[in-house]
């Protein structure tokens, strides 16, 4: 079975530990050994070893005892353990299973069932992997809007509180702009719902190509009203950036039906800021309700431009 890490190897016995690592080498893993429990802990901080071979009897840390604190370590992955032992009554064995070991083998060892028991480690492992694939992608897909590819409501109300709660901390600014089609239905309208939702894909990967990767966020907030949420951006970086994707927006080709259809939207913003005394939170539903208005504003001047607000909170600075 094909890994790409190394297996640990802890045996306080020279000549076992070389033994082991012959048959592992023979069997073509890599090996990483260490003389006693301390030491294994030290190679396990330095490298992902989800595997490991562990002596019982050693001194000053047990074999148990590196079971027991190997489990108390949070590690990101799951580590199988082999307890290695000399001791094969079945007290010892159930004591051994019990300090957290995955399974046993008794000494002298057997190339062979070493191998063996190496692989049912690994398809463990494995299977311990494609579970944790398939719950990354169900959390992917539980806070993404499937037509457009951007967040969805349920990860602003994770996200943006917790965004605000940071800026407060360190009285930073954090702007959010609302971003709304302008005239979407007379697109649906004209060229049917399918172009309207090309038009929707095109638009949405149009603000979501021009902000700062993995900085600035974008959230698909109704129909065809979306949030890009900037922290650390004051309000002449919204302006600017409102303006930037307004223009970008403008400049759309969405080719549907051997036609061009062209879009515009408008915007609004509100920045955030905090300054020096009292203690007063805002709440994300105030925020957007502020960018609201901006854009309530951009709508009824014309539409296809941009309206910005400083939004102002004291907070305490001592904290
Ligand atoms: P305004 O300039 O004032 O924003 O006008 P508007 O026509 O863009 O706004 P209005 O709110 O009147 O219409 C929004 C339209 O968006 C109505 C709705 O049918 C359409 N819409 C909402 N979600 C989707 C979608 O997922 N796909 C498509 N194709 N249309 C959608
Ligand atoms: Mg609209
Ligand atoms: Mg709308």
């Amino acid at each position: 079975m094909e890994v790409n890490f190394p297996i640990l190897v802890v045996d306080d016995d020279v000549v076992s530990r070389t033994v082991m690592e012959k048959y592992l080498h023979k069997a073509g893993f890599e090996v990483i050994s260490a003389p006693n429990g301390k030491e294994a802990l030290a190679r396990m901080d330095e490298q992902f070893c989800p595997i490991v071979l562990t002596d019982w009897m050693m001194p000053e840390i047990s074999g148990p005892e590196l079971c027991r604190l190997i489990r108390e370590k949070k590690t990101d992955r799951y580590v199988f353990i082999i307890l290695i032992t000399a001791r094969d009554s079945k007290t010892d064995i159930v004591s051994g299973l019990e300090s957290g070991a995955d399974d046993y083998l008794t000494k002298p060892i057997h190339p062979a069932e070493l191998v063996a028991r190496i692989n049912t480690g690994i398809r463990i492992l494995k299977l311990e992997q494609s579970l944790k694939n398939a719950n990354e992608e169900i959390r992917l897909l539980s806070i993404t809007d499937p037509l457009t590819g951007c967040f969805n409501r349920t990860y602003l109300g994770e996200r943006f509180p917790q965004e605000i709660n940071r800026a407060q901390r360190y009285s930073h600014s954090l702007s959010v702009v609302i971003a709304d089609i302008d005239y979407f239905k007379k697109i649906n309208d004209a060229h049917g719902h399918h172009a309207g939702d090309l038009v929707l894909k095109s638009f949405a990967k149009c603000l979501m190509g021009s902000i700062r990767e993995s900085v600035d966020w974008v959230v698909r907030y109704g129909g065809e009203e979306f949030l890009i949420i900037l922290p650390e951006t004051a309000s002449a970086g919204v302006t600017s950036v409102s303006e930037r994707l307004r223009r970008a927006v403008s400049n759309l080709k969405v080719s549907h039906d051997g036609k061009e259809i062209s879009v515009t939207a408008s915007f609004g913003g509100a920045c955030l800021y905090f300054g020096q005394k009292g203690n007063q939170g805002i709440s994300m539903e105030e925020l957007i309700n502020h960018a609201d208005e901006q854009l309530y504003r951009s709508k009824n001047e014309g539409r296809n431009r941009v309206n910005v607000v400083e939004v102002m909170r004291p907070v305490e600075k001592s904290r």
